[in-house]
């Protein structure tokens, strides 16, 4: 009998490939595998409760322990767009350590939350991860966006995560992330101020640190200049978001 894991995020892409995976293969045959980066938003805990209770499979959560403030550190390098070596090590390297010790690969189906309009990323993922197999069942018909499944959602009484509701495009480390652009943080600053003060605080103290002009942002331009420049009421590019690509990324660029 195959079995069927399911990354599970706390987002709504993966719950409803999870739900698809059990209406295609059964809850007896899914498990949820979550990873935790221990910076997660609080309301996540309950949505992944729920949500896992919502699609009716064992829900199994791991965490490689650190921040990805604390990889950063450790690792004397602050991720970007181009170079995540948070997710690398809290997620696709733990995930792959955990799949391959208790899975077995001619029997394992792994399932990830891309959708169809990321089909070439996850056809370069399922290339690398021979022989083991992966699925997106989101790239599959019928197509549904974002606001289908948060309709979706509705229809069965689970309320999604909070940080959509707040305008984060993704559900991922609290509201953060180092691939975001300046309109991903400007709202950030908006809506979770405080949490926004404690990134500006880490990547001043990794300058600080590592003696060097080091930004999450593009063109070196720091959470505290950001800050100041919409403080400011200066010009921002309200529409850089950003992509989180913790499960499609490839390891290459890693540092
Ligand atoms: S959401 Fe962003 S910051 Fe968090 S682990 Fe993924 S790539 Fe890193």
């Amino acid at each position: 009998m195959m079995q069927h894991i399911v990354f599970f995020s706390g987002g709504m892409g993966s719950w409803a490939a999870a739900k698809r995976v059990v209406e295609r293969h059964g809850a007896a045959n899914t498990r949820l595998l979550f990873m935790d980066t221990r910076m997660e938003d609080e309301d996540l805990y309950r949505f992944l409760d729920e949500a896992a209770a919502n699609v009716g499979a064992p829900l199994i959560r791991i965490a490689e322990g650190r921040t990805p403030w604390e990889v950063f550190f450790d690792r004397r390098f602050l991720g970007n767009s181009r170079v995540d070596p948070c997710s690398q090590i809290l997620k696709r390297r733990l995930a792959d350590a955990w799949v391959a010790e208790h899975c077995d690969p001619a029997a394992t189906v792994c399932h990830v939350g891309i959708d169809w309009t990321e089909r070439h990323r996850f056809d370069r993922l399922a290339q690398r991860k021979l022989p083991w197999v992966y699925e997106a069942p989101m790239c599959d018909p019928p197509y549904i966006n974002r606001y289908d499944i948060l309709r979706w959602m509705k229809s069965e009484d689970l309320a999604p995560p909070r940080l959509y509701g707040m305008g984060f495009a993704h559900n991922n480390c609290g509201g953060f992330c180092v691939k975001a652009g300046q309109g991903h943080f400007a709202n950030l600053l908006r809506a979770l101020p405080e949490r926004y003060a404690w990134h500006e605080e880490n990547e001043q103290a990794l300058r600080h640190h590592l003696v060097k002009d080091v930004s999450i942002l593009k063109g070196g331009e720091t959470l505290k200049a950001l800050r100041e420049k919409i403080e400011a009421k200066g010009e921002i590019d309200l529409f850089e978001i950003g992509g989180c690509g913790c499960f499609i990324d490839d390891d290459t660029g890693a540092a």
